[in-house]
């Protein structure tokens, strides 16, 4: 350093040895804590990343995970579905690809019945039913409370695969029990046309709800008619409550005539759509109304029309023919239905034992009712009971047996034999009617024949188109005023 006098300047000698031992010393100190300090951030940052996981993992299960069955829910199942299908190589040849969906049957009666526990366990065992009988590949959800959809690849034949499921489904094991349900499936095979999830999905639930609730048909595969008749089935829904209201819903009565003497007996009362110029017969609507529950309110209206009619006769001609009405099953699940038909008594000051209350056998097997008990009820209150279309159903000797029913209404399948093979099956039927007491009366009997067979093994009444198709109630009238008259010239 330059000290100013003269041009001298101080040097000063430090060895190197005592610098760098300190020098050392302090870069050491402060790598150990520049090391300490990345630990410290690395540490935070991965904290931080996996909280985010964890947090994004949440909310993807959120989103997309079915809690109860730990399946995919439908939005998942869109997002990815959409991406499956638009993949040009996603499948190999020789194999096709389907949707299904599948639905459980009154699975809202096994909550009732058994609890919400019992319902959950059911749901996810045929979560796992369907996993197990289609691949773990294929893409499984659970999209509403019983609705199951599957999007899959099979190579062989799709109707074993769907046995097998309905089979396993139906017969349902979890955990040593075993569950007995009702199920039904519908399904779409997609074709490289198919661009749509949502669309895929529609056709597979359009297949479904052409076997929904049916007993035999557990499973149907999509195809175009089906589709026609579901419009055709919605254009009946827009147009149902108007009919109603403009009472394009008429009342035809088809007499009944006692076998031994041919004199009138009463008649059944049923249905007819007159709906722009044409007559809609009831199997057209019925079934569809049976589905949309409209029935309950067509049943009633019919009813009513029924009770209009009996009053009216009974103060025109002082005599009350018996008239039958036709009971959907539908009314069962309902407890209080009983009193909706009273009401309508009353309204009309008709006697209950004028009016027949016809209900169909295979009611008997529907679950969750006791259709014995319900009979017992409607019994109480006066009603005269029928079991129609007997023979179709499944109900034990037994079970007819503790029947309070009246009448047994013999099917038509069963008329339509006679003549054709050696032995009648309606010979036993009449002589188990015979046996329990009740009245029986043979359908759908159109030819003389017939007719003659039947009063001759003792059938009690005959209903059929040999006697009389449904008329109007003007016709029946006739038909009352004319028989009045008869029976005066007996007299
Ligand atoms: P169902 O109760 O078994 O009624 C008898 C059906 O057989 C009637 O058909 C009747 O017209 C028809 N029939 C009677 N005699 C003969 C015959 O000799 N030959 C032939 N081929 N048919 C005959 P319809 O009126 O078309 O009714 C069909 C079904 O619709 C009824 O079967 C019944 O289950 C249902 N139904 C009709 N009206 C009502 C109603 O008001 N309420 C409910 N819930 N169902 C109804
Ligand atoms: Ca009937
Ligand atoms: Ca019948």
């Amino acid at each position: 350093e330059p000290i100013n006098v003269n041009d001298w300047s101080i040097v000063t000698f430090i060895p190197s040895k005592a610098i760098a031992g300190e020098v050392n010393k302090a870069l050491f100190t402060t790598f150990l804590v520049a090391i300490a300090v990345v630990l410290i951030i690395l540490s935070i940052c991965i904290y931080v990343v996996v909280l985010n996981n964890k947090k994004q993992k949440q909310l993807f299960e959120y989103a997309y995970i079915d809690m109860i069955t730990k399946k995919w829910n439908i939005y998942y199942f869109r997002k990815k579905g959409q991406e499956i299908i638009e993949d040009k190589n996603r499948i190999e040849v020789n194999t096709k690809q389907y949707i299904l969906i599948l639905d459980i049957n009154k699975f809202k009666m096994i909550n009732k019945s058994f609890g919400y526990k019992v319902g959950d366990i059911i749901l996810k065992g045929i979560s796992e039913e369907i996993e197990k009988v289609l691949g773990k590949e294929s893409l499984i959800c659970r999209f509403s409370n019983d609705y199951f959809t599957a999007l899959f690849n099979y190579k062989a034949d799709i109707k074993e695969l769907l046995n097998e499921l309905v089979k396993n489904a139906e017969n349902l094991r979890v955990e040593g029990n075993v569950y007995n349900l009702s199920v039904n499936i519908g399904v779409y095979q997609i074709t490289t046309q198919d661009k749509n999830i949502s669309e895929a999905i529609d056709k597979a639930i359009i297949a479904h709800s052409a076997s929904k609730g049916d007993v035999f048909n557990k499973f149907s595969i999509y195809n175009e008619k089906m589709e026609k008749e579901i419009e055709k089935e919605s254009k009946i829904e827009r147009e149902m409550n108007k009919g109603l209201k403009n009472k394009e819903f008429k009342v035809y009565y088809q007499p009944k005539i006692n076998a031994k003497n041919e004199s009138l007996y009463g008649a059944e009362a049923l249905v007819r759509w007159e709906h722009n110029g044409k007559m809609i017969l009831p199997s057209e609507f019925v079934p569809l109304f049976e589905k949309n529950k409209f029935i309950l309110k067509l049943d009633l209206y019919v009813f009513e029309q029924v009770c209009r009619d009996l009053k009216y006769w009974k103060e025109k001609y002082n005599e009350e023919p018996i008239i039958s009405v036709n009971v959907s099953r539908e009314h069962f699940l309902d407890e209080n239905f009983l009193e909706k038909y009273m009401l309508i008594c009353s309204k009309y000051a008709i006697d209950t034992n004028k009016i027949e209350l016809e209900i169909t056998e295979s009611a008997t097997i529907e679950d969750g009712i006791d259709i014995i008990e319900i009979m017992h009820r409607i019994k109480k209150l006066g009603f005269l009971i029928s079991i129609d279309d007997f023979g179709t159903g499944y109900s034990s000797l037994a079970t007819l047996q503790d029947m309070p029913a009246d009448i047994l209404k013999i099917d038509k399948s069963f008329v339509d034999r006679i003549g054709k093979s050696e032995k009648n099956i309606i010979d036993y039927i009449l002589n188990i009617a015979k046996e329990l007491k009740f009245i029986s009366v043979a359908e759908g009997v159109e030819t003389k024949e017939q007719k003659e067979y039947l009063a001759e093994k003792g059938c009690d009444v005959i209903q059929g188109y040999y006697y009389a198709k449904p008329m109007t109630k003007t016709e029946f009238e006739k038909m009352i005023s004319k028989d009045i008259l008869e029976d005066g010239e007996k007299k």
